[in-house]
């Protein structure tokens, strides 16, 4: 349920009713709006009648149920936009934010190298995966807590955030201590126990959709990790598996306005996976853009033809700077109305 509060309630009518909620056995969840604050009663759907009672305490102005499954990452749950910051950048705000860099972390010199090109081009953060989730376990790994300090080296170096994939709850606390962002990868995007792993760290989440996962599975995702009390939640839509095989995956691009419809959270397009040929990248990303999306994740090598990982999607960097010229004035119009 969620409990909407008046416009001139005051911090004691406030919690008045976050102690009331929680003494009948729910968790409150508070969204401070620009216009008014909203609470969501999670807990047992079976108490609504208790909870409607609520509407006759002072300051509230009404108690409404969530009629979607997932919560507190609904539209109904939140007065506006979630925009997350990470160092000075905001997503899910006015501004476009590109995420840029390679694969797999491969050395210093080649993370410095890929560091240097997305930030001279304009990207805002830095990826890279030091636990690579690979189809098979005789291709690299990644460097682990090698790749994790070149990263944060990186970081001091260039003030770029870190944006790194956590494959398993038990490296959550040792990936939380490097990276600014911890991803959590297609594979596993139904992992419940990472997801509450996340949800309990207190950096924010990129949490990717699954290649066989619906848009209600990942919203329910996105719940798991805010239930656990970390509101902070980037969707990338990443493409997905249907009968086509001309591609790596096919590209959902209307999963971005429905999205943006069901959910308050920021929502961010990953052409690099969803496509799997570099030369598809710009025009894909110039879609993502176009559709509203708050941002872009993008694979970019100083030398592909090197990889140890995905270097066909690889951006080189001159197609890269490219890339990121070309989608400048869509973002323009397209984020006109934000501003
Ligand atoms: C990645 O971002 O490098 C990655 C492995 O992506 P996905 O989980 O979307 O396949
Ligand atoms: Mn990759």
């Amino acid at each position: 349920m969620i409990i909407v509060m008046k416009s001139k309630a005051n911090q004691q009518e406030l919690d008045n009713v976050i102690n009331w909620i929680e003494s009948v056995g729910y968790e409150a969840h508070v969204s401070k709006g620009v216009e008014r604050t909203i609470i969501g009663a999670i807990g047992d759907e079976r108490g609504k009648v208790v909870l409607k009672s609520a509407e006759n305490m002072p300051g509230v102005e009404k108690v409404m149920p969530i009629l979607q499954p997932y919560k507190l990452a609904s539209r109904e749950a939140k007065d506006g936009n979630t925009v997350i910051k990470v160092g000075n950048v905001e997503i899910g705000g006015p501004e476009f934010v590109v995420i840029a860099g390679p694969c797999a972390v491969e050395s210093e010199e080649q993370l410095m190298e890929a560091a240097s090109v997305v930030k001279n081009a304009g990207a805002s953060m830095l990826r890279g995966g030091a636990f690579k989730p690979r189809t098979s376990p005789y291709s690299f790994q990644g460097m682990e807590e090698e790749g994790l300090k070149l990263l944060a080296q990186t970081r001091e170096k260039t003030g770029l955030p870190i944006v790194t994939e956590v494959m398993s709850s038990s490296q959550v606390e040792l990936v939380e201590s490097y990276a600014d962002v911890l991803q959590v990868g297609a594979r596993n995007v139904q992992n419940f126990a990472l997801l509450k792993a996340v949800g309990h760290a207190k950096k924010p989440v990129l949490l990717k959709r699954g290649m066989m996962t619906t848009l209600e599975e990942l919203l329910m995702s996105a719940e798991y990790i805010m239930a656990s009390g970390n509101d902070h939640v980037i969707l990338c839509e990443r493409g997905i598996r249907t009968f086509e095989t001309a591609m790596r995956n096919t590209l959902d691009i209307s999963a971005v306005p429905v999205l943006k419809e069901k959910t308050h959270l920021p929502v961010i397009v990953d052409p690099s996976h969803a496509i799997g040929q570099w030369r598809f990248v710009l025009p894909l990303a110039k879609a993502a853009v176009a559709v509203g999306a708050d941002g872009l994740l993008i694979e970019v090598h100083p030398h592909p033809e090197q990889a140890l990982c995905d270097g066909a999607q690889s951006l080189k960097p001159e197609k890269f700077s490219k890339l990121m010229d070309e989608i400048e004035s869509i973002a323009k119009i397209v984020r006109k109305g934000y501003a």
